[in-house]
């Protein structure tokens, strides 16, 4: 069945070196990485000039694009190759280029209120908006917010669950597996109690870190820490707060149907534990976060709607390999237009599990020189997933290779958003149709055969959209103290509820810390983008399908082998972040505006079902 492509994209260029190690994977552990900024007077004795400015940037850009190639080569080495050698010198390597983009930043601060030609500002600008946070310039406060971040995101690392005894303990990937597969309610909630209660002793941590860090994004010029994360998306702070709010209510409807069908088909399966009417309860939903809900897709699959084939059996039925399976991911691409990988991709990617050694397993596409030298590391299984997952991370190789061209500053997406979405949006184009041209599927089964695959992205895809929004709004409240400490955990399960219709299934008081059980909010990673890739992939797809002229349903276009699609796609990958996201929007959607109705179109065929299903059926909570 259809999945979310587990996967990651490792770039490192250079507004983003700061960041580019934790900016992967909504779920699963990420390097931290704090940036210590002190906000000293740098000034000169004589004003800058906009050439120093321009001069300046361009010396960084370019001093700092050597770092980070020795970076991210020390940090591929360590990927494929892990013994505490390589993890050392991929630390030393990291720390190298943060301590320089940090001084950088630091001297960028002379050229503040010059007038500046728009690439040399929008550098800069990119360079300062780089940093997730920014310590206080007093040395002792920012050491402790170095420290307490550090300190919050190993309890949350370290983090078991021990029900009885030492031997007993489960980490988070045990969890996650109990989660997906587990149907037993009793087991359930008391691992969903016994992970929560993880997050508890970073409590008093969180209070001084927001404050710490909300000074340090003061004395950047910043209202506070949230406004700062909001102020990378080219508007103001609070015009982009009520952007996601307009989008999700585009939205609402077909979550509010979605939420209703799993509410009453759960509550067949594990009776009055789940309200006829109210708020699902959390532990119930194949996550521990009730982040994505497609593990529980057995629970509530449509009888008579099974696609009638298995994807990973027709595969292997025709001896596929991995490389025939990388083949058919860069043909995708090849077929739109675009070149195919250089020969450098076949030679020094890793494709499959060595068997002598450690590897980072996790599937991630790589940028290593920043020009050509693009790779793809992953232990390639001959699987349906894994054949999204390919198409998936070839989506970022050939974002990567289009922006090449770009000054180093704007080697990188539109924002941080656009960079899955591209990926995701080639993975809607694997639709039956498009097996049946590459002979994996004799004949596409008919329109009414679209519910289960369209439940099940559902369960994955709209199910997450108002998880990934209550994570930041609580954050944002939280910085700008509209969320006060003694409210934390209150106001977290309200606006759970508010978004997801989620109740907590145990008690709670304001001794939990429940938000820090994520570990997003435990270790101070932004987590927007992944509301943003989800909106955006389905408007990219809905756009690109125009341009290719499908009529049908959307969720049955691929714009496989469709040049004028990939020519609207290339037009907008190419530009990287040169110019702010509105106007890469415009080149591929014609339009300057994030717009969910794309979603709406392209389960329409899954909203008209479920509404039949919902009849006489309570909606809401
Ligand atoms: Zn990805």
């Amino acid at each position: 069945m259809l999945t979310r492509p587990a996967s990651a994209r490792k770039t490192r260029t250079l507004p983003q070196a700061l960041s580019a190690n934790v900016e992967n994977m909504k779920s699963s552990l990420a390097g931290l990485v704090l940036v210590v900024f002190v906000n000293l007077a740098t000034g000169a004795d004589r004003p800058a000039t906009p050439e120093e400015a321009r001069q300046f940037i361009q010396d960084a850009e370019q001093k700092l694009l050597v770092l980070n190639i020795d970076a991210a080569t020390a940090d591929w080495i360590k990927s494929t190759y892990i013994t505490d050698d390589t993890e050392g010198l991929a630390a030393k390597l990291d720390e190298r280029s943060i301590a320089a983009t940090v001084a950088y930043v630091k001297q960028a601060t002379r050229f503040d209120g010059l007038v500046l030609d728009a690439a040399t500002a929008r550098k800069l600008k990119l360079l300062k908006l780089s940093l997730t946070i920014a310590t206080p310039s007093d040395p002792k406060e920012s050491e402790e917010l170095t420290r307490i971040v550090s300190s919050m995101e190993g309890t949350y690392g370290k983090g078991k669950w021990c029900p009885s005894g030492p031997e007993s303990c489960q980490d988070i990937e045990e969890l996650t597996k109990v989660f997906a597969e587990s149907r037993d309610p009793r087991q359930l909630l008391a691992a969903w109690t016994g992970w929560h209660a993880v997050a508890r002793p970073m409590r008093n941590d969180f209070v001084r870190y927001v404050e710490l860090a909300n000074k340090g994004a003061r004395q950047l010029g910043f209202q506070d820490n949230g406004a700062m994360w909001r102020s990378k998306y080219d508007m103001d702070a609070e015009a982009f707060s009520r952007e996601l709010d307009r989008l999700w209510e585009q939205v609402r409807p077909l979550y509010l149907s979605l939420h209703a069908y799993a509410r009453s088909r759960l509550r067949e399966k594990y009776g009055d534990a789940v309200p006829a009417a109210g708020p699902i309860p959390a532990h119930l939903l194949g996550n521990i976060w009730a982040q994505e809900w497609d593990n529980v897709y057995p629970l509530l699959a449509p009888a008579n709607a099974d696609p009638g084939y298995d994807l990973t059996a027709l595969l292997r039925k025709r001896n596929t390999d991995w490389k025939a399976m990388v083949k058919y991911g860069e043909n995708f691409f090849v077929s739109l237009g675009f070149d195919p990988l250089p020969q450098t991709f076949w030679e020094r990617s890793l494709f499959l599990k060595p068997r002598d050694r450690d590897v980072v397993c996790h599937a991630s596409a790589w940028d290593i020189d920043f020009l050509s030298d693009v790779r793809l590391k992953m232990c390639i299984q001959i699987t349906g997933e894994d054949f999204l997952t390919i198409h998936h991370e070839l989506g970022h190789n050939f974002y990567q290779r289009a922006y090449s061209k770009q000054p180093p500053s704007f080697r990188d997406s539109a924002n941080d958003g656009f960079h899955e979405a591209v990926g995701d949006t080639i993975a809607l184009s694997i639709t039956p149709d498009y097996l049946v041209k590459l002979g994996l599927l004799d004949r596409a089964p008919d329109e009414s055969k679209d519910i289960g695959l369209l439940l099940h992205r559902a369960l994955d895809k709209i199910a997450f959209l108002p998880f990934a929004l209550v994570i930041d709004q609580w954050r944002w409240k939280v910085f700008s103290g509209e969320i006060p400490p003694e409210r934390y955990n209150e106001a977290w399960w309200q606006l759970r509820l508010k978004y997801q219709g989620i109740a907590p299934p145990a008690g709670r008081t304001e001794t939990d810390f429940d938000p820090g059980a994520k570990y997003h909010v435990a270790a101070n990673v932004p987590y927007m983008r992944y509301f943003l890739a989800d909106i955006l992939q389905f408007q990219f797809h809905r756009a690109l399908s125009q341009a290719a002229g499908c009529k049908g349903p959307l969720n049955r276009c691929s714009v496989f082998g469709n040049k004028e699609a990939g020519a609207r796609l290339n037009a907008m990958l190419e530009m990287g972040q040169s110019r702010p996201w509105q106007e890469a929007l415009a080149r591929i959607a014609g339009t300057r505006e994030m717009d969910a109705t794309a979603i709406r179109d392209y389960f329409a065929p899954l909203q008209k079902w479920l509404d039949q299903q919902n009849r006489g059926k309570p909606m809401g909570w």
